[in-house]
């Protein structure tokens, strides 16, 4: 079997952890155009070991999510 599903699982495991999902920054935009509060229940770590819920911070134009159980950052632009 050439199969080596842990290796693929890890491989995208990292692409998760660079890229949040598509949909995920989707709802984020949105969030950001919408100025709304917090939305610490709407994203989850992109880690899969972790999982936390991620601290949402919505900035001038750009979203900040983190997560403070790994370190997990990144910042998303409202508009592309
Ligand atoms: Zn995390």
């Amino acid at each position: 079997m050439g199969l080596n599903p842990e290796f693929r699982e890890e491989r995208e495991w990292d692409f998760e952890k660079r890229r949040l999902a598509p949909e995920m920054e989707k709802r984020l935009r949105k969030a950001l155009e919408s100025k709304k509060g917090v939305f610490a229940d709407i994203v989850l770590c992109p880690n899969r070991s972790c999982g936390t819920p991620l601290k949402v911070e919505i900035l001038e134009d750009v979203v900040q999510v983190s997560c403070s159980a790994c370190g997990f950052t990144r910042l998303i632009q409202g508009t592309d």
